[in-house]
């Protein structure tokens, strides 16, 4: 067992003979190339220069006041192609193409990965396949014509469901079909090993920039709070706070319809132990390991499965993760829009709802950091025609 792969009893490479080799290779290069100066170098002038970093430290001074504390929100919201998802996507892209690949290759579901992938490709002058269910196409038909736009080549799958199952056994078969030439982008903290990890280094910038910026204004944080789908926003901004036991850190998945319900995607806090794309982790699933259906309002949030390292930071008690509804999300996103004139994605939501369970509680005021991983245009048509329960149709 190599035990490099797991975050205590989670994590690892279930995956095919075929797909080990790959994933033998991308380690390698990843220890060799991503911590060379140069590629720090050549990756912290894009990030600074196209995804426009650092992105702000916000003190939400009307927020702060209807709450009885300060908030302040990382502002992810403001980076280029309008989510989080760049800065992993862009790094990625970078690392292929120093290995010396042509072609990148990315599964998703919503299309906002694959959006952000097309984004970097288009960038670095590399060709690029998203693979994508063709229900999904068909839903997400704004998405696919931003990244054919972009110069990508958007490959439907009809296979079952046509969603983002299928998309990605697809890609990962497209992958190890041509492995020589070809990088898959993994959009979350997910996967085998050592995706999770290179994701979290991809996504720490957000922490790392975020803890500075508190110092710099002289602010000790007492709690930071982020969404959970894949996992990585939130291991991105967690990680620079995990050996500061002083900050108290919290995961919000979203509960749907509620978690007593059969409609939500509150994995850590409903799920068991099982293995999905080649991880173990914390699984949706029914008494016999079938994977569950999930939902919720929000796309990004819509998954069965969790990054291992939450799955293991829940087992140790550093990290506690709750579960908010549609209806509680959908609150939060019309407060901040109109106390703060910022319109946050659904996704983010779920993280800002927290605040009412968690406000009330506190016995004296506190600093509390959100993170706003992504902005809220890409979800207009789903908050004005949501309506409780009707977007599960
Ligand atoms: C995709 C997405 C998420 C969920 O992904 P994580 O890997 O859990 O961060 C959260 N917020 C936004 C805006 C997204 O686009």
């Amino acid at each position: 067992m190599n035990a490099k792969a797991y975050f205590g009893k989670y994590g690892g490479q279930f995956v095919p003979e075929t797909v080990m080799s790959a994933l033998n290779e991308l380690e390698v290069a990843y220890e060799k190339i991503a911590s060379s100066d140069e590629f720090k170098a050549e990756l912290n002038e894009l990030l600074r220069d196209y995804v426009g970093r650092p992105s702000p430290l916000y003190h939400a001074k009307r927020l702060s006041e209807h709450y009885g504390h300060d908030i302040y929100l990382k502002r992810e919201d403001l980076n280029h192609t309008g989510a989080h998802k760049i800065n992993n996507a862009l790094a990625q892209a970078l690392l292929a193409k120093k290995m010396g690949k042509k072609k990148v290759l990315a599964e998703t579901g919503a299309g906002q990965h694959g959006v952000a992938t097309a984004t970097a490709a288009a960038l670095l002058g590399l060709e690029c396949d998203v693979y994508m269910g063709e229900c999904d196409t068909k839903r997400q038909a704004l998405n696919v014509y931003k990244m054919q736009l972009l110069g990508a080549n958007v490959v439907p799958i009809s296979d079952g469901l046509g969603t983002l199952k299928e998309a990605t056994t697809a890609a990962i078969q497209a992958w190890v079909n041509e492995i020589e030439t070809r990088f898959y982008v993994i959009g979350s903290a997910v996967g085998p090993h050592p995706y999770p990890k290179i994701v979290r280094d991809f996504q720490s910038i957000i922490g790392t920039e975020a803890k500075a910026q508190l110092d710099e204004k002289g602010v000790k944080a007492d709690y930071i709070i982020a969404c959970v789908g894949g996992g990585s926003n939130a291991i991105g901004i967690f990680s620079a706070f995990l050996d500061d036991l002083s900050v108290n850190i919290i995961g919000v998945e979203a509960a749907g319809l509620g978690i007593e319900t059969k409609y939500h995607a509150a994995t850590l806090t409903k799920g068991a132990d099982g293995i999905i794309h080649g991880m173990k982790t914390i699984v949706l699933q029914d008494e016999f390991g079938m994977i569950l259906p999930v939902h919720s309002i929000s796309a990004g949030l819509d998954y069965p499965g969790v990054g291992p390292e939450h799955a293991h930071l829940q087992d140790i008690g550093r990290v506690s993760y709750y579960a908010v509804s549609d209806d509680e999300c959908i609150n939060a996103l019309r407060l901040l829009s109109k106390l703060e004139g910022i319109i946050p994605a659904i996704e983010s939501s779920h993280a800002l709802a927290y605040l009412d369970k968690l406000c009330p509680t506190l016995q004296k005021r506190s600093n509390i950091v959100v993170n706003v991983s992504g902005r809220g245009d890409k979800d207009m048509h789903t908050i004005m025609d949501y309506k409780k329960g009707t977007i599960y149709g």
